[in-house]
């Protein structure tokens, strides 16, 4: 689980100055032409203004992305290899899972991904987020059968989880991108 939030940076990376404060920073990421965006926790100097965001809260901040995508079933090829990159899952670790060849896995993110593909790695990331892997660990079983069990198996309640994953706390939101604009610095 996410690890307590480390004390603020004791001095500004970039003008050297200590007055550092707690802050947001409005963090947004477009996919598949939604727009997410969401105010993550920052470091925010009070001699220049600059923001400074720890990578853990750039992780949460995707993760919540990725979950966004699951829940609202945005079945577009992007969104299917965010969700992925998401789990840290390469093509072909994923193909195998899914008992497709690799070829497939890169036909889905350059185009249509398979619906009930989508669903089952959307489901992967809502599972990720709650801190299980069962369905990644019931494919694998999948692929590599193993002899049935001959011990009685134990059946233990499963205990209350008490910490919530700050990617389902973060409040992100979505709305259609504004067309894209040729970048300035583009000479
Ligand atoms: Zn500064």
């Amino acid at each position: 689980m996410t690890a307590s939030r480390p004390e603020p940076r004791a001095h500004c990376p970039l003008c050297k100055s200590r007055k550092i404060k707690r802050g947001t920073f409005t963090d947004s990421q477009t996919i598949a032409g939604v727009r997410f965006t969401a105010e993550v926790p920052a470091d925010v100097c009070g001699a220049c203004g600059e923001s400074f965001v720890w990578i853990n809260d750039v992780g949460d901040f995707e993760t919540a992305v990725a979950r966004q995508l699951a829940l609202r079933s945005v079945c577009v090829g992007e969104a299917f290899k965010y969700m992925r990159k998401t789990l840290s899952l390469r093509a072909v670790d994923l193909a195998e899972l899914f008992g497709v060849t690799p070829e497939t896995i890169s036909h889905w993110e350059n185009g249509k991904p398979d619906a009930l593909a989508f669903t089952l790695l959307g489901s992967m990331v809502l599972e990720y987020i709650e801190g299980q892997e069962s369905i990644r660990e019931r494919l694998r079983a999948l692929r590599n059968p193993v002899a049935p069990r001959t011990k009685p198996v134990r059946l233990t309640p499963i205990s209350a989880r008490s910490e919530v994953h700050p990617a389902k706390q973060l409040d992100v939101t979505a709305q259609p991108a504004k067309p894209k604009k040729r970048s300035r610095s583009a000479a």
